[in-house]
């Protein structure tokens, strides 16, 4: 049974209770990690404030920086087994888990060279005043993170609030916590003193809820479900505590006539079939200019009908989806188009030879899809990709607007004006031109629009994100 980061020691949960860790490749439990609850939150709330009141808050942003950048070579060093590790716990293909590492490194390497390089200004005030702005640590930040990329997630939440001085409690999903876990120990062993980050382990409703409600912290960055991220909200609004969410998706790929079609049709298969279409950036919706609609669908249709999935060491396109409620939802949206009549355009196959108790789905293609369907509108999470033909460019933009969501977008089109025409009147937080997804891009600012979420993460923003200013107002005469 796998332990929790409290204040720099391993523990157990205090009445000893688990939670069992199932490979999402055949549905046999392997491991186990502790099921914290308001207790151990509290525990670990308690001490992270100690760390940034003590040895933690007193790390200059160069040490501070210099020991993320460690963590992230000891992250590299450690690579293949993180990958192997990851890849049974989610079940992904391993040349995906090994990306994900890779991108978990980038992100101490990243924000570990930032972290000096926040400056602050000063400004012109009255006579005899020297004011100046200086950016300091919120304090104790908390952060819940769900299934699909757990290690990326953690980079990428955990990475900027340690950069900027604050001491961290996080609650990784119960479905995946053991690259936190190890990556708790790799922290430790990097020289990360105790109570910088602390992991507690458990189910939602119990650490996750608790640790959402403590009065004791600072900031809460939550990534995740829109049910989950509302109540999120409402328990940071109690305390007046500022939130980061970053929710869900149902994100387009606009598709014009003059598209590069052998250059798009590769991206666009991958971008719904990657991590078996659990990815809050899938994009799952294909509009495609009517004129070239049948044409266009019916090559995405060749290429998403080889798409195969198996279990990570098969190392194929995806993987299963991550649990029974998971692969209950993503049949159920499948079935209920079937039923609704929509034209099932290409599955991909499961490979023979994975395990019959895995939780594999088949890759799916409806099209035409009826813009008031749910697949047109809801966040399916899994493998199905829904076509829709529209006839012009406003069209196509009241089409990518029209539902609750407003995470990514792709334009598809030769033509620079129509590009630049369409990007800006998309609501995205990120807006891709002949190419797509954010996935490993570190760098570059990450987040929602509308029901999406709101906040930023990645790239230099995300360390304003998770950090306050002060302003110093000095009379010298
Ligand atoms: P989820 O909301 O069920 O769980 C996410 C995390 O919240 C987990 O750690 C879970 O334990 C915790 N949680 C559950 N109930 C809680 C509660 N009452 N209080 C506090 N915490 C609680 O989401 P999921 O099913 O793990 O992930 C899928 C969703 O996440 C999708 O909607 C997806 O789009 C979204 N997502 C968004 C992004 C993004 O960056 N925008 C990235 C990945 C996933």
């Amino acid at each position: 049974m796998k332990k929790m980061l409290i204040g720099g020691e391993w523990v157990a949960a205090a009445d000893g209770r688990s939670i069992p860790v199932v490979s999402p490749s055949d549905g046999v439990a392997f491991d186990a990690i502790a099921r914290g609850g308001s207790a151990e939150v509290d525990l670990a709330v308690k001490a992270a404030r100690a760390a940034a009141d003590g040895v933690w808050g007193r790390f200059t942003a160069t040490e501070r920086g210099r020991l993320l950048m460690k963590l992230g070579q000891v992250v590299a060093e450690h690579e293949e087994e993180l990958a192997v590790m990851e890849a049974k716990d989610t079940g992904k293909p391993m040349a995906t888990a090994r990306n994900d590492i890779k991108v978990l490194s980038r992100y101490f390497e990243f924000y570990g060279s930032a972290a000096d390089k926040v400056h602050g200004e000063t400004i012109p005030f009255l006579a005899g005043h020297q004011v100046s702005l200086v950016r300091e640590p919120l304090g104790v930040t908390a952060h819940i993170i769900p299934w699909n990329y757990p290690a990326q997630m953690l980079g990428r939440t955990v990475a900027p609030a340690l950069a900027m001085g604050n001491a961290v409690v996080l609650k990784p999903a119960e479905d995946t916590s053991l690259s936190a876990i190890r990556i708790g120990e790799l922290a430790l062993q990097a020289g990360l003193p105790p109570g910088a980050l602390n992991i507690v382990t458990g189910l939602g409703e119990e650490a996750g809820a608790a640790l959402a409600a403590h009065p004791g912290i600072d900031f809460i960055s939550f990534t995740g479900s829109n049910e989950v991220g509302t109540l999120v909200q409402q328990a940071a609004a109690r305390n007046a505590v500022k939130c980061v969410l970053e929710l869900g998706g149902k994100s387009p790929q606009i598709v014009f006539d003059d598209v590069d079609v052998e250059r798009a049709v590769p991206i666009i298969v991958r971008a719904i079939v990657q991590n078996a279409g659990q990815t809050c950036t899938a994009g799952s919706r294909l509009l495609v200019q009517r004129s070239i609609y049948d044409q266009f669908v019916g090559r995405v249709a060749q290429a998403l009908s080889k798409v195969r999935v198996g279990t990570p060491e098969m190392d194929l396109d995806c993987g299963p989806v991550m649990n029974p409620a998971q692969l209950k939802r993503v049949q159920g949206y499948i079935q209920r188009a079937k039923d609704s009549g929509i034209q099932v355009l290409a599955e991909g196959t499961v490979q023979s030879g994975a395990p019959a108790g895995g939780y594999f789905v088949k890759p799916t293609f409806f099209g035409a899809v009826p813009r008031n369907n749910a697949l047109a509108c809801e966040e399916v999470f899994g493998p199905v990709l829904a076509a829709m033909p529209f006839e012009d460019e406003a069209d196509a933009i009241a089409l990518a607007n029209g539902t609750d969501y407003g995470l990514l977008a792709a334009v598809w089109t030769e033509n620079a004006g129509r590009l630049h025409r369409v990007a800006k009147a998309v609501r995205a937080g990120q807006v891709f031109m002949n190419c797509y997804g954010a996935g490993g891009g570190v760098e570059l600012p990450f987040g929602g629009t509308k029901r999406s979420g709101h906040g930023r993460e990645k790239g230099l923003l995300a360390l304003e994100e998770v950090s306050t200013t002060k302003t110093l107002v000095h009379f010298h005469g």
